[in-house]
């Protein structure tokens, strides 16, 4: 199911997404209390709330992107109920709702190689091999998020699953980028670190707007306000120097904020009223 697009000059930005599945409310929301967040984000029995997997296809000057592509099909059973997966709609659906097939990306780009953001790149055969999931697209990942994804450590190994990225080396597919800049006529990667050292956000500019796919550094629109910093960020106080620096840019430069977790809103514009941010909801 695709819920619609948005136009960014010559852009069409659609969400497509792979499903939902639950994390820990408090790993969620880092030092603030459950009596805060659990307003925002209602937790189940177990204390999990429901997050999307929502990747984005960008539409334009002659190419076909998709920023992330959610878990994809090669998690275990017992993983999948642990994330409690809901693999309705599945990214597959998500490219047919818009008029897409996998042999129509040319190029995918990577936030970063955790698992719900970079399973979808690959695709396992039914002879059990895994190899790329979008046969005709490159897929451009940050060098330093490639080399800390191959050498993981007891903090991060159960987010770093080989399979959902190396294939693409050994497939010769694979275009690492050092520097913020263009990957493609009019869309950039700018670093953030924080959630992991290299993480970056994707930024697509025309005719004066641009749209801002957040990624993990706002995962959602409640982690809009500076505490709201995930558990999971490796260095969360590079998460608050950057949102210190990104929100009121955002909100002065009329941002498209593109929400890749939100269960809800799946984009929206950050607006100041009284001191206080909020986001008024795109899609
Ligand atoms: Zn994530």
């Amino acid at each position: 199911m695709s819920e619609s697009f948005l136009t960014l000059g010559s852009f069409t930005l659609t969400p497509v997404l792979d499903g939902f599945f639950r994390l820990d409310g408090g790993a969620m929301f880092g030092v603030v209390p459950r009596m805060l967040w659990e307003r925002v984000a209602p937790p189940d029995d177990r204390n999990r709330i429901r997050l999307a997997m929502r990747a984005w296809l960008v539409r334009g000057q002659g190419r076909t992107i998709l920023i992330d592509a959610g878990a994809g099909g090669k998690l275990e059973a017992k993983a999948r109920a642990i994330y409690g997966f809901e693999g309705v709609p599945s990214l597959d659906a998500s490219l047919a709702a818009a008029g897409l097939g996998v042999d129509d990306i040319d190029l995918v780009v990577a936030s970063h190689l955790h698992f719900d953001h970079a399973g979808g790149f690959t695709t396992r055969d039914t002879d059990g091999m895994v190899r790329p999931r979008f046969p005709n697209a490159r897929y451009c990942v940050r060098r330093g998020e490639w080399d800390d994804a191959l050498h993981p450590h007891e903090r991060n190994r159960a987010s770093y699953l080989a399979e959902n990225y190396v294939p693409l080396r050994d497939a010769g597919v694979l275009d690492l980028t050092g520097e913020d800049g263009e990957v493609a006529p009019g869309v950039r990667v700018r670093r953030t670190g924080g959630h992991t050292q290299h993480h970056q956000i994707i930024e697509i500019h025309d005719g004066g707007q641009t749209a801002v796919f957040a990624a993990d550094l706002l995962p959602t629109a409640g982690h809009v306000p500076l505490p709201y910093i995930m558990a999971y960020d490796l260095y969360p106080m590079d998460t608050l120097a950057f949102k210190r620096g990104f929100l009121p840019e955002a909100v002065e430069r009329d941002y498209l904020i593109l929400f890749e977790h939100d269960p809800e809103v799946a984009a929206g514009r950050i607006r100041e009223e009284n001191g206080k941010l909020r986001v008024e909801r795109a899609l």
